[in-house]
C-alpha cells in the first residue's frame, strides 16, 4: 500500500460541479492544493482551486498530462472513458480506481455486476435488439421501466411502460440503443447510504437517508430514514458488500427501494459523494467530502456520526423563475443552512445550491428545510 498523502499534497479531480466544489472546501479546510480538469472555465469547483484545467473528457493526453500534476486523482464526473483512466492510473494514483468507474458508468453493466454478486435489484433484462425486447417483456411484464444504459442521470432516458404494445415506440423514442428493461417497483420509500472504504479497506457510512424525488430528480432528503432497524441494517449491509466486492477505495453512494414487503432492492450506484449525502456537512463530525478526501488520500476515515435529525432541500434553478430567491428571508433563520454553487446560469432542473436544517425528528427537520425553501420563492 502506498504511503499516506499528507496535507499539503495536490489532490485532483476529473469534473467540476458541486461535487468537486465541497471537496475543494473539505481539502482546503485540510490544507490540501485541488486541482480540477473540466472543459468549463469558472467553475463550480474551479473557482475555489488552485488550479483550473480546461480540457475535454475525451482527451486521452491532456487528462494523463493532468494527472501527471497531481498526488491523486478523482472524479465527480463519470463519463469518463477507460482509456483516459488508464492513462491517468499510469501517471498517478487514481481513486476509486478506474474498474469501478467503468463498472458503474453504464447501467447495463452494473446491474449485471449486482446480479453476478447476489445483490437484490429489480428483475431487468438487457436490450440490443427488438428479439431482446420482446422477449424482455414477455420475462418481466409490464408496468416497467425502459432505461438507456449510457448517459441517464435523473431520469432522463428513461420511458415507463404500462402497456406491452407500446414497448416498441417507447424503445424507438429512446433511439433504440442499449436500455435496460426493468420491472416498476411499487416502493414505499426510496432510500440511499453513502459509504467510505479506506485503503486499508475500513468501513464507514452515513447511515441510511430517505430521498422524496420530484420530476425524476432528488427533492428532499431526510436523514435517518424512517425505515425499520431491519430495513436499515439490510441497507447498510448491502453497501458494505458492494463496496468491498467492487474493491473501492473513496466514496460511493447505493440507492435503494423498500418494497411493501419489507425487501431492499439496489436500484442505482454513484462512486462519488452524492446529493443525499450532503446533509452531512452540517449535521455531521465527517461530512461525506472530508470522508473522500480521507479516504483518496491514505488517510483512516473519522468519523461520520450525526449530531441531530437533519433534511436538505436542493434549491434547483425554478426557484429563480420569478427573479433572484429572497436571500435576505433566509438571513432570519438561525437554524437552516445555506450552501450555493457558484452557478451563473439558473435553468430549470439545474441544481444550483441547497438548503439543510437540523430539528428534533426527521420529519420536522423536512418540514422546516422546506418551509424555509418556500419562503424564498418570489412570486412573479
Ligand atoms: P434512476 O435514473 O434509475 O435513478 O431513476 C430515477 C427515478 O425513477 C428513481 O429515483 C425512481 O423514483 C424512479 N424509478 C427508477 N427505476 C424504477 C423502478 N424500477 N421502479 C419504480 N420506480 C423507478
Amino acid at each position: 500500500m502506498s504511503a499516506p498523502i499528507l496535507p499539503g499534497a495536490t489532490v485532483g479531480v476529473l469534473g467540476s460541479g458541486q461535487l468537486g466544489r465541497m471537496l475543494a472546501i473539505a481539502a482546503r479546510q485540510m490544507g490540501y492544493g485541488i486541482a480540477v480538469y473540466s472543459p468549463d472555465r469558472a467553475s463550480p469547483a474551479g473557482q475555489l482551486a488552485d488550479r483550473e484545467v480546461i480540457g475535454a473528457y475525451d482527451d486521452v493526453g491532456a487528462i494523463a498530462a493532468f494527472a501527471s500534476t497531481v498526488d491523486v486523482l478523482t472524479f465527480e464526473f463519470e463519463n469518463i472513458s477507460s482509456a483516459a483512466t488508464d492513462a491517468a492510473s499510469s501517471a498517478t494514483l487514481v481513486r476509486p480506481g478506474g474498474w469501478v468507474l467503468h463498472t458503474t458508468q453504464q447501467r447495463a453493466r452494473e446491474k449485471q455486476w449486482l446480479a453476478a454478486h447476489g445483490i437484490p435489484t429489480a428483475p431487468f433484462a438487457v436490450v440490443r435488439t427488438p428479439a431482446d425486447l420482446q422477449s424482455a417483456v414477455a420475462a418481466i411484464g409490464t408496468p416497467a421501466i425502459l432505461k438507456t444504459a449510457s448517459f441517464g442521470y435523473d431520469g432522463k432516458g428513461q420511458r415507463r411502460i404500462d402497456d406491452p404494445g407500446v414497448a416498441g415506440a417507447a424503445w424507438d423514442a429512446l433511439g433504440n440503443t442499449e436500455c435496460v428493461y426493468e420491472g416498476f417497483v411499487d416502493f414505499t420509500c426510496e432510500v440511499s447510504v453513502v459509504a467510505a472504504r479506506s485503503a486499508r479497506g475500513a468501513f464507514a457510512h452515513h447511515g441510511v437517508v430517505e430521498n422524496v424525488h420530484a420530476q425524476h430528480i432528488l427533492d428532499v432528503t431526510t436523514a435517518p430514514a424512517a425505515v425499520p432497524h431491519n430495513v436499515a441494517d439490510e441497507a447498510v449491509g448491502l453497501a458494505r458488500r458492494i463496496l468491498e466486492a467492487l474493491d473501492v477505495v473513496g466514496v460511493l453512494c447505493v440507492e435503494m427501494f423498500v418494497t411493501r414487503e419489507g425487501r431492499v432492492l439496489v436500484n442505482e450506484l454513484a462512486p462519488r459523494p452524492h446529493n443525499s449525502g450532503h446533509f452531512s456537512i452540517d449535521a455531521c463530525v465527517t461530512s461525506q467530502f472530508e470522508q473522500q478526501l480521507r479516504a483518496i488520500c491514505g488517510l483512516d476515515l473519522a468519523d461520520p456520526g450525526q449530531h441531530r435529525p437533519a433534511a436538505m432541500a436542493n434549491l434547483l434553478g425554478d426557484l429563480w423563475e420569478g427573479g433572484e430567491p429572497d436571500w435576505a428571508r433566509l438571513a432570519g433563520l438561525g437554524d437552516v443552512k445555506l450552501h450555493l454553487y457558484g452557478k451563473r446560469d439558473a435553468r430549470p432542473g439545474r441544481k444550483m445550491g441547497h438548503l439543510t436544517a437540523l430539528a428534533e425528528t426527521g420529519a420536522a427537520a423536512a418540514a422546516r428545510v422546506t418551509a424555509a425553501r418556500a419562503l424564498l420563492r418570489r412570486s412573479r
